[in-house]
């Protein structure tokens, strides 16, 4: 694992933990709103390792272990946001008509504190995540919590709880759901007070 200088010297890198992750910035979403690596240098991320401030590491492993025993591994997709980072990608999405407001806390900017997660179930058997909601025809309100309590049939009975799996894991342990509640953000609560790298 590479540690660029701009990387707070306490924070970890998540892989190290037995962790599967990807980062979705430095992979297929920050080439989605065209965030180059130029750019992503710059803000301190040289690959796709994913840092977390240490605070979050045993809650975590808990939740995983939670989530294991329901059946399902968890892939990691994003973890500390550099504060540069964020202002790049509101400023990216603007520039593409896209959502900011709703799906990016640009206030509070919750995974710049390193404490901050977003994950999603996999299957243990084909490896792949879990489809979690229909995107194609449910859209973009599919992503908050509890949106499949109101929809009828049985694969939104599943989708909620394939949801419910993984948001009851990471709350037990002690994590909350962000300003923006979406199913797959997690965060710590002493975030309104933390700092931001
Ligand atoms: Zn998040």
């Amino acid at each position: 694992v590479k540690r660029s200088k701009k990387v707070p010297g306490h924070f970890w890198p998540l892989q190290e933990l037995g962790v599967r992750c990807e980062n979705y910035y430095t992979g297929d979403g920050g080439k989605k709103i065209g965030l180059t690596p130029e750019i992503l240098r710059e803000v301190g991320l040289v690959d796709d390792t994913l840092w977390i401030h240490p605070s979050v590491m045993s809650k975590l492993e808990m939740a995983s272990m939670k989530i294991l025993a329901k059946g399902f591994h968890i892939l990691v997709k994003d973890a500390w946001r550099p504060v540069k980072l964020y202002r790049h990608i509101v400023s990216q999405r603007k520039m593409k008509g896209l959502h900011v407001e709703g799906l990016i806390n640009e206030e509070t900017m919750p995974h710049a504190t390193g404490m901050a997660i977003d994950v999603v179930l996999v299957n243990p058997t084909t490896n792949s995540p879990v489809m979690m909601r229909n995107h194609a025809r449910d859209g973009q309100e599919s992503i908050f919590v509890n949106y499949y309590t109101r929809r009828h049939g049985d694969d939104c009975r599943e989708f909620q709880r394939l949801q419910d799996i993984l948001i009851f894991s990471f709350i037990e342990v002690g994590f909350r759901l962000g300003s923006k509640k979406e199913y797959w953000h997690f965060e710590l609560p002493a975030l309104d007070t933390a700092v931001r790298f």
